[in-house]
């Protein structure tokens, strides 16, 4: 059965109206830019990369530092993005780091700046990260158990991660965000230890549904760990008042009655398609208008080819503009994308 996603069958409009932000036929506006800085881990995540890893992009086909910057440039300056977030792979290998949010920060108007990140190598660098203009972080932590942990990511890194998290909230890259997938038989025993966890030391947990977006097609959708199910283990420890969503992809609950918190984003059971405000630009300068879009639009060309800053921001609104209006896992007919989600951006 197709999912009700919210948005008008039919495309509201025919004709882009002449406006300089990024609208969509569905009177959708993306505010918030997911940058990808490298298709690159150093870990092996068992849902998101085979072990050997993959077949990397090319180094001449990634876009330079001052390339990338470009583009956050036009996006922010010319098409209205308010918050950029930086994304990968993982984004702390990618050198020109600090360099890159530090070129993100000087922009008029100054966008919000975030970051999504495994915390790898945080101990060490989340002074200067933050001291670039990094506002917060998300990290991913999908186990408090460090065996399962190494099997889970394939890497002895537990330590290193636990380490990065606490770095990040004491230089003050808050609110501190934790990404969970749960699994089913793998580490769906974790929710609560994962929330008391977090609420202990003031980290705010967001469960996030395991979606079709792995490289070696291992979704499953009949086992797939679901809000509803997540919800249920929570609700059987703790108290949850729901809050208001707003345009975020996560729905949230107040714990106990606060001020501690639990998220859920539902991709799969309980899409928020409608509200999305998102538009993404791979490492290799490709413009993605949705995670799950099977088609993608190439602004690099473009970029080396001499093309204006104005030419540019045009590309990049007739992209949007072409959004579909969801993704339709849970509808039948879904077509995973030829790239994995570390290659996209997550
Ligand atoms: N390496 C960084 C990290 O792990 O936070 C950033 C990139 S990672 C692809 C971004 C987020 O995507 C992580 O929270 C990860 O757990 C999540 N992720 C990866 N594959 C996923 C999948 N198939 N379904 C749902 N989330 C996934
Ligand atoms: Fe790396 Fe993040 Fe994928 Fe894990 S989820 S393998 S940390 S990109």
């Amino acid at each position: 059965m197709p999912v009700d996603l919210g948005l008008p069958a039919v495309p509201n409009a025919t004709r882009r109206p002449d406006t300089p932000e990024l609208v969509d036929r569905f009177g959708r506006v993306a505010t918030d830019l997911r940058v990808s800085l490298t298709d690159r881990c150093n870990l092996r995540c068992t849902y998101c990369m085979p072990a050997e890893g993959l077949d990397w992009l090319p180094g001449g086909d990634l876009l330079s530092d001052a390339e990338l910057t470009r583009l956050i440039r036009i996006a922010v300056t010319a098409l209205g993005v308010t918050d950029i977030r930086f994304t990968g792979g993982e984004p702390t290998l990618r050198r020109g780091l600090e360099g890159i949010i530090e070129a993100t920060a000087a922009l008029d108007p100054r966008p919000r700046i975030s970051m999504t990140t495994n915390a790898i190598g945080l101990a060490r660098r989340a002074r200067s990260l933050r001291a670039a203009g990094l506002d917060r972080v998300n990290v991913s932590l999908d186990t408090l158990d460090p065996a399962r942990f190494t099997e889970l990511t394939r890497r002895d890194r537990f330590a290193d991660v636990l380490a990065g998290l606490a770095a990040a909230r004491e230089a003050g890259l808050e609110p501190v965000k934790v990404n969970t997938v749960l699994m089913r038989g793998v580490n769906d025993d974790e929710a609560v230890p994962l929330l008391r966890f977090c609420l202990a030391h003031g980290y705010r947990l967001r469960f996030i549904e395991q979606m079709p977006l792995d490289p070696q097609h291992g979704w499953d959708r009949g086992e797939m760990v679901t809000a509803e199910e997540i919800l249920a283990r929570l609700s059987a420890e703790y108290d949850l008042t729901p809050q208001a969503r707003g345009a975020a992809p996560a729905e949230r609950w107040l714990v106990d009655g606060g001020p501690g918190d639990v998220g859920v984003i539902a991709s799969v059971t309980r899409p928020f398609c409608a509200a999305c405000d998102r538009t993404r630009l791979t490492a290799d300068g490709a413009l993605r208008s949705c995670l799950f879009a099977t088609g993608e639009t190439d602004l690099r060309a473009p970029l080396r080819g001499g093309a204006s800053d104005e030419e540019l921001a045009g590309v990049w609104r007739g992209a949007m503009w072409a959004k579909a209006a969801g993704h339709g896992i849970d509808g039948g007919g879904f077509t995973q994308p030829d790239r994995p989600m570390s290659s996209i951006g997550g």
